[in-house]
């Protein structure tokens, strides 16, 4: 029986192995393929993490998977699809796609999530050149320049403020003209001269050679079609918690996100949560890799005191 196993191999699950191994725990992290490397792979430039300003996101993913190799901590290939209690409630068996299965006492949660796509002509051809999922890691790359964001909720509130203090304009395109978002960011943002708000458009496709250049939006009342100009288009319509596995199991919020503060405490004793897949308001690679080690910290404490 294992002390630990850590599902998942991004900024969380990598800090959370350099964090096990430093604890001398028997661990294991489990990925879904031979380098995982979570979100963060695929960012073009990450400006935002202490000491590696303009780092490529491969690159990024790399470094921290060699500082997890130097020390040996092992890695299983496989997708974790079921967690069930041990009937002596002091462990976990865990079942992978492949029918194998393995026994540890503790399990740190670190699967992240993804943002949601629109799914539209253009998204992907256009990922990292010019399409973002994120105003906080990318709005730099777009100073003095206009760009689109789309979405109604609290983050697109958020990021276009965020964005108007960057950007020479941004079009907020939603498809209704009721917003999610908190009334007071809705207020802010009908104050700010260089956003303008596009309710009842949509997305038909995103346009350019090598680079976004264009969006064309069609009005889903009047089927009016037209051609924005722009050189970036972010996506807030909101996240998807890779927590499908653990339904059941751990206690979630109504979006699938693992309800625990800082230290990784789920309500289960024994199963601990880090990075992205956890409730939280600031979903960075700072804040996965400081939750990976508060997990951690939090497992050895709670091994201590149950004596496992
Ligand atoms: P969200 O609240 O679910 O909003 C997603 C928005 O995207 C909605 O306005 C939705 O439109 C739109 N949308 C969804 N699919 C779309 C599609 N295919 N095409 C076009 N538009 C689409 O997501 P979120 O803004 O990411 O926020 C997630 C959660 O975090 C929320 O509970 C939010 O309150 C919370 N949050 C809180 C704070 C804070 O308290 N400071 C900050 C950030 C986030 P409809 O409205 O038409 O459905």
């Amino acid at each position: 029986m294992k002390d630990l196993v850590i599902i998942g191999s991004g900024p969380a699950g990598l800090s959370a192995a350099v964090y096990a191994y430093r604890g001398m725990l028997d661990v294991t992290v489990v990925e879904k393929q031979p380098f995982s490397g979570g979100q963060i792979v695929n960012t073009e430039q990450v400006d935002n993490y202490l000491g590696l300003c303009g780092i490529n996101g491969f690159d990024m993913g790399m470094k921290f998977r060699e500082h997890v190799d130097s020390f040996n901590v092992p890695f299983t290939e496989g997708e974790v699809i079921g967690i069930e209690q041990l009937a002596d409630k002091k462990g976990f068996k865990l079942t992978l796609d492949d029918n194998d299965t393995i026994e540890t006492k503790t399990v740190l949660i670190a699967t992240g999530a993804s943002h949601k796509k629109l799914g539209i002509e253009g998204e992907n051809k256009f990922a990292g050149a010019g399409v973002s999922y994120c105003a906080t890691c990318d709005g730099a790359f777009f100073k003095n320049k206009e760009v689109a964001l789309v979405g109604g909720g609290d983050v697109a509130l958020e990021d276009a403020l965020y964005l108007s203090k960057i950007c020479k304009k941004v079009y907020l395109i939603h498809r209704r003209e009721g917003l999610r978002g908190a009334k007071v960011l809705q207020e802010k943002m009908k104050k700010t001269e260089n956003i303008e708000f596009l309710p009842f458009y949509e997305i038909e496709s995103i346009n350019g050679e090598n680079v976004v250049e264009s969006l064309t939006i069609v009005n889903n009342k009047t089927k009016e079609k037209k051609e924005l100009s722009v050189s970036g288009l972010f996506v807030a319509i909101g996240m998807e918690p890779h927590t499908d596995f653990a339904k059941g199991i751990v206690a979630m919020d109504d979006a699938g996100y693992i309800k625990a503060s800082e230290d990784g405490i789920t309500d289960t004793p024994g199963i601990f949560v880090a990075g992205d897949v956890r409730t939280k308001n600031l979903r960075q690679v700072v804040t996965a890799v400081s939750d990976g080690a508060n997990g951690v910290y939090s497992i050895l404490s709670y091994m201590e005191k149950e004596e496992i």
